[in-house]
């Protein structure tokens, strides 16, 4: 649950930093209209745009289970986006509290623990996934839709301590991006022929043991310059 914790303050204070304080009435600073549940189901899509689905384009593809992992993490970032909300607005506990719930899911316990890789074929991982985007489009509870996400986690090969991992690099990685123009669109993510995620995930395979404020320089370093 400490894991859980962490990530949703971490959350709170991104929203905070990109949204402004009371982003959680669901307007911006900048005037814009904040909906969760869309930006959720859009990372869906990305994650399901990972498999090799398409039936007339590179049919002899494999998953690409790297990025695969990055769009659940994105994921990840808007359902806990959504809970914070939703607990600020109806008055429902602390973040705490909130931890409390999702350490008390069904399948909470199997995602605290070692994952062996699913043996499921991906049109059955693809409807792990839209299995979620029925939540969302049915107005299910967040917790149900917290509920769904660990499902996709763990056939994507998370469990809580990898996700907890990623979530912190790409989420100083979103940090990085706010503070080099992101919103004002001036931002390059493509460094080195490939998106900015991919050099993350080297430095987090390359440096065990960093730290946020490690992770922030050393993505510094690695920006390229226009
Ligand atoms: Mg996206
Ligand atoms: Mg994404």
């Amino acid at each position: 649950m400490k894991r859980i914790l962490q990530m949703l303050k971490l959350q709170q204070s991104l929203n905070d930093a990109t949204n402004g304080k009371n982003w959680e009435a669901g307007i911006t600073k900048n005037g814009k209209l904040i909906d969760w549940k869309r930006c959720t189901y859009l990372e869906c899509a990305e994650l399901i745009e990972s498999y090799p689905w398409k039936h007339w384009k590179n049919i002899h593809a494999e998953p690409d289970y790297a990025n695969i992992q990055i769009e659940a993490v994105d994921i990840w970032h808007f359902i806990m986006s959504q809970g914070l909300q939703e607990y600020k607005v109806n008055h429902t506990g602390s973040i705490e509290a909130l931890a409390e719930e999702i350490s008390t899911l069904p399948n909470f316990q199997p995602f605290t623990e070692a994952l062996s890789s699913t043996k499921k074929d991906i049109y059955a991982q693809i409807a792990v996934v839209e299995v979620l985007m029925k939540n969302i489009f049915c107005d299910s509870s967040t917790s149900s839709l917290m509920a769904s996400f660990l499902d996709v986690a763990m056939q994507s090969g998370l469990n809580l301590e990898t996700l907890y991992k990623l979530y912190v690099g790409k989420n100083i990685l979103n940090q990085f991006r706010q503070d080099h123009g992101y919103k004002e669109g001036s931002y390059i993510k493509i460094w080195n022929g490939a998106e900015d995620n991919v050099t993350m995930q080297q430095i987090l395979e390359k440096e065990k043991e960093i730290t946020p404020e490690g992770l922030y320089a050393a993505l510094e370093a690695a920006y390229p310059k226009g």
